[in-house]
């Protein structure tokens, strides 16, 4: 059988008005609707002898999307270019609707526009799904950079923001200090009052210290287990030694009872510091470890206290 289209123009008119897109022509010069199918009205709720003009459309465009829609729609038809164009469209009962019109160009024989037809496009599930998508995608950034117990920054947002503080630092001949953070006898305090109480306290501790920064560029995480860290850009070791004191008293003043720590009746932390204006020739890594190193050296010297680097 050859495959002919019908040329009857009811089968046209049945199979038009029987899809789900919604069939349209506009007359270019008068710019009126000739033609508007049946199924705009349970989709909007607008009878199509209500499509009159082109302003009957433009007026039913959201108000946000509509000289977007209407310049773009306008210089591609000019231009003899079919084209496509997502749109919220008004509803009659006053809600919106995404719409998606697919638009041919009829051009006379020397190239203006004739008339337009189209087909609108229920997209308003597909734009949900988009949009669902979108906020997962954020949901899911913000967890990724989020330590899942404490709520603080994680360990993977701490190496993102001090290697670009580092390069910050050194491109700047900047000060950048770091504060290394471990809480003394953790392992007593889990074994005595369980690792939920544990918990619970790793909260605590993470709020408390959080507070101790200042600026909005000072940034506080956890560095992993029991232990936590501030990056302090533009600080030098004296302010930077001033943020940890202000960390070791707010620890103080939270009162938190430990009954099997060997320095205290409280729980404690321990504080290495140190500060570096980078030159080309130092490594990030080994001022992470210089500064965890004098925080160890803390612990040596009996716990509860903080270390500063040796000034240069
Ligand atoms: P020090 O004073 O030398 O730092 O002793 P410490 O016991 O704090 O250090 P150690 O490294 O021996 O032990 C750290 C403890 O921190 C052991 C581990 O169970 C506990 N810890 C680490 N992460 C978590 C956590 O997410 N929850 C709980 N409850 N405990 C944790
Ligand atoms: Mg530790
Ligand atoms: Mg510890």
């Amino acid at each position: 059988m050859e495959n002919t289209p019908p040329h009857d123009s009811d089968t046209y008119k049945t199979l038009l008005e029987s899809t789900k897109a919604i069939p349209w022509k506009i007359d270019w010069a008068s710019k009126q609707f000739t033609y508007i199918g049946p199924q705009i009205e349970p989709l909007l709720g607008w009878s199509p002898e209500s499509w009159k003009s082109v302003e009957d459309w433009v007026t039913r465009i959201h108000e946000e999307d509509r000289e977007r829609v209407f310049n773009f729609c306008v210089q591609q038809s000019l231009q003899g270019l079919d084209h496509e164009a997502d749109y919220r469209a008004l509803a009659a009962d006053g809600s919106f609707v995404w719409i998606r019109d697919v638009v041919h160009v009829l051009r006379t024989p020397t190239g203006e526009p004739e008339a337009l037809i189209g087909f609108m496009f229920d997209i308003s599930e597909r734009k949900q799904t988009e949009q669902q998508l979108l906020d997962l995608q954020k949901q899911l950034e913000v967890l990724s950079y989020q330590d899942g117990l404490t709520g603080v920054a994680n360990r993977r947002m701490f190496d993102n923001v001090l290697e670009r503080e580092w390069l910050a630092a050194r491109q700047h001949q900047q000060p950048l200090a770091l504060i290394m953070i471990d809480i003394d006898y953790f392992k007593q305090f889990n074994d005595f009052y369980g690792h939920l109480k544990g918990d619970e306290i790793l909260k605590q501790v993470a709020s408390t210290l959080a507070h101790a920064g200042v600026r909005a560029k000072d940034f506080f995480a956890r560095f992993g287990g029991e232990e936590f860290a501030w990056i302090l850009p533009e600080t030098d070791l004296a302010a930077a030694g001033k943020i940890a004191e202000r960390c070791r008293s707010l620890i103080f003043k939270a009162q938190i009872p430990h009954a099997h720590s060997a320095v205290s009746q409280l729980l404690t932390i321990s504080m290495g510091v140190g500060s570096v204006v980078p030159a080309a020739s130092d490594d990030l890594n080994a001022f992470v470890a210089e500064v965890d190193r004098l925080m160890y050296e803390a612990k040596h010297q009996g716990r509860g206290r903080i270390v500063l680097q040796a000034s240069a």
